[in-house]
């Protein structure tokens, strides 16, 4: 079912939307399974398991952390991942940057907007991410690349509030790609159940695990 459900899943995407399968939970037969039906990006929410898949599994796929990541986690992904998405302070952007020195690698994050009206959800206000890449340095972080943003929406069906939320994150986007010396070409939302809306609203990454690999336990 793996393949079928991805490669349904891949057909109707746009070209411009990169698919991160989030295999979190899932064993790594069911990783496979996906590798061979061609998925090379997979996405991880904890620290430990990131790194002990990506030791096991072949070596051109690209691991993505997607949750709440501890800072004192970061040194068990720092070799192995290709990008950060749920970077919520600039602590845990500063911890990223050491940890990426010390194994001499530069790696791409995303900032976390909060924008779901749910609090239980983690990243900067859309004020504070403003005011964060305008007084962004450009040498302050030389081991991490700020490449995008990543966002949630509230878990609901009211489908207007997520587009609104969803849109709330794309204005947000545009307007520090307009007005600070960023280039940011990474718009990291949606999920199963809402990766439709997303990409209408201009999301560029969509991430998806239970559609693709079943639900979790
Ligand atoms: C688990 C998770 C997903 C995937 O959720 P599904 O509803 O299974 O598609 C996406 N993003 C984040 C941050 C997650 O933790």
């Amino acid at each position: 079912m793996i393949k079928e459900n991805l490669l349904k899943i891949k057909s109707t995407l746009p070209n411009h939307v990169t698919l991160v399968a989030v295999s979190k939970t899932k064993p790594k037969s069911a990783i496979e399974e996906a590798y061979e039906a061609g998925q090379r990006i997979f996405g991880e929410n904890r620290a430990q398991e990131l790194k002990e898949k990506a030791e096991a599994l072949p070596k051109d796929i690209k691991w993505h952390m997607i949750g709440h990541l501890q800072r004192n986690k970061v040194k068990y992904i720092a070799p192995y991942v290709s990008l950060i998405h749920g970077v919520d302070s600039e602590r845990l952007l500063e911890q990223i940057d050491k940890e990426a020195q010390k194994v001499n690698r530069k790696i791409p994050i995303l900032i976390q907007v909060h924008i779901a009206e749910e609090s239980s959800k983690f990243g900067f206000s859309t004020e504070e991410v403003k005011t964060f890449f305008q007084s962004l340095d450009s040498n302050q972080y030389p081991n991490v690349e700020i490449v995008g943003m990543m966002g949630m929406a509230t878990f609901t069906d009211d489908q207007q509030q997520i587009i609104r939320e969803f849109s709330s994150l794309k204005l947000v986007y545009d307007w520090v790609n307009e007005n600070s010396g960023v280039n940011l070409t990474i718009l990291s939302m949606g999920m199963s159940g809402d990766y439709k809306i997303a990409i209408d609203q201009g999301s560029s990454m969509v991430r998806i695990g239970s559609s693709i690999f079943g639900s979790r336990i």
